[in-house]
């Protein structure tokens, strides 16, 4: 980390804004720097080489990186991501949020990142198995079901998680389920595991727009992103009735002022690989899904999309986190001055580690629960995470990101107090 003589400022983007959000929550609590700093530093990290025998015969040789921020509510707990910007500011970063995250929603869980600088488009299934399994065997002695359970994150899915299972089951001697979560339903994953962020999402936005005396069905929404969460997010507000009318992924934007149909989308990006040439729309430039006149805005693609340059072009009254940082400190300040409404990264898309943990949950048990109790436990941790967010919100006039980051900042902070300071 680069600091000052305190682990309070970074000069990686994503860590600063992530210590100047704790920042900002200690301010508001009052807290002294002793908890500051407690607050602020990782509790452990381990850095390791990842060597690769390519397909081809030659090595080469990846960094990977394991944070766990906090573990003073419970095991550390967070995703495991592979792309080529991976590093161990950014990892701490994430790890940090995570620790927020499953605070604000009350899980039994500190939070904890993983990732390896690799670009999973550059190679092959066997060589990403070969990866994976190194990784899992580095950081074996950090991981496990009660010290720091992994799950899938961006460029990992269900298949590097069953990878990290077998790894870490063989070298104990028997199968122990709990370590991962995101896994594949045959091996001990959840139902409802694949769509609960964007279930969580609208079960939010219902929420929000319910408390300013609105509706979901006929709402106007555009989703930035198209992938896990983005497409789920559109197909279930479209579900509830509210009119999906721009979509973009990475390659371009439609828009239908109608309602896009999302079923025929699906279908298109299914066989075209992209939302581009879906012939149910107009193209549009997808810059312009951000600024659309829509009454919610779901940004589910990529962090620092909602900047100074386009905040005041937003014309949502409801701006529903997605992924995970896409608005900046200075959007955020902008959006907050145009009345619009953010649902934080921390609470909006939570239902992900929330069905997480109740895959953890299921794995220790060894006992199965069926969709409906899935959908039904997911929908009340949501609801209840946000109605408890929006009171304190109001009792002590914070927007909805301060109200979850003090939330989420002061249980961490209860569970130090409490346990004390050992030795
Ligand atoms: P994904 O890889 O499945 O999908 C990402 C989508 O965003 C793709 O459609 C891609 O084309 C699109 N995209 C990329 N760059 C874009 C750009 N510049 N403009 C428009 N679209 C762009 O990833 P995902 O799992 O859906 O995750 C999306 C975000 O949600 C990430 O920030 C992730 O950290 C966050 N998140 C995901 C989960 C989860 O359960 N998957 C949970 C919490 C948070």
């Amino acid at each position: 980390m680069t600091t000052t003589s305190r682990p309070f400022r970074s000069d990686n983007p994503a860590l600063d804004n992530a210590l100047g959000q704790l920042a900002g929550a200690v301010q508001i609590l009052g807290y002294h720097e002793g908890i500051h700093e407690t607050l602020a530093t990782p509790r452990r990290e381990i850095n390791v080489a990842v060597p690769l025998r390519r397909d081809d015969g030659h090595v080469q040789v990846f960094r990977g990186h394991r944070v766990q921020h906090n573990v003073s509510r419970g095991p550390g707990k967070g995703g495991l991501r592979y792309h080529p910007s991976v590093d161990i500011d950014e990892v701490r970063a994430l790890a940090m949020l995570m620790t927020w995250k499953c605070a604000v929603v009350d899980l039994p869980y500190g939070g904890a990142k993983g990732g390896i600088d690799i670009d999973p488009a550059e190679h092959s299934a066997a060589e990403l198995e070969r990866v994976t399994r190194r990784y899992t065997s580095e950081i074996m002695p950090l991981i496990g079901p009660t010290q720091d359970i992994m799950a899938p994150d961006m460029g990992t899915g269900e298949r590097e998680m069953a990878w990290v299972m077998d790894t870490y089951s063989v070298n104990v001697g028997h199968t122990i389920p709990a370590v991962v979560t995101g896994k594949p339903l045959a091996i001990g994953g959840s139902r409802g595991r694949g769509t609960a962020t964007a279930r969580g999402i609208v079960h939010v936005a219902d929420a929000a727009l319910t408390h300013a005396g609105e509706r979901i069905k006929g709402s106007r929404v555009a989703v930035q992103g198209f992938g896990k969460v983005g497409a789920n997010a559109a197909q279930i507000f479209s579900d509830e009735g509210a009119v999906v009318t721009h979509v973009s992924d990475a390659f371009g934007a439609v828009r239908d002022d109608d309602g896009l149909d999302i079923e025929a989308l699906l279908a298109h990006v299914a066989a075209a690989g992209s939302v581009v040439g879906f012939e149910r729309g107009d193209a549009v430039d997808g810059a312009s899904v951000l600024t659309a006149d829509v009454d919610v805005l779901v940004p589910a693609a990529i962090d620092s999309v909602l900047t100074v340059d386009n905040a005041n072009d937003v014309r949502a009254r409801f701006v529903v986190e997605g992924a995970n940082g896409p608005t900046t400190q200075e959007a955020d300040t902008i959006l907050g001055k145009n009345g619009v409404t953010i649902v934080p990264d921390i609470l909006a898309n939570a239902g992900g580690v929330i069905v997480s943990y109740f895959e953890w949950v299921q794995a220790n048990q060894t006992y199965w629960w069926t969709d409906a109790e899935i959908e039904d436990r997911l929908a009340g941790r949501m609801r209840s995470a946000y109605a408890e967010v929006a009171h304190h919100a109001h009792d002590h006039d914070l927007t909805l990101r301060d109200a979850a980051l003090v939330i989420g900042v002061q249980r961490v902070a209860d569970a130090h107090r409490l346990r004390g300071l050992y030795p």
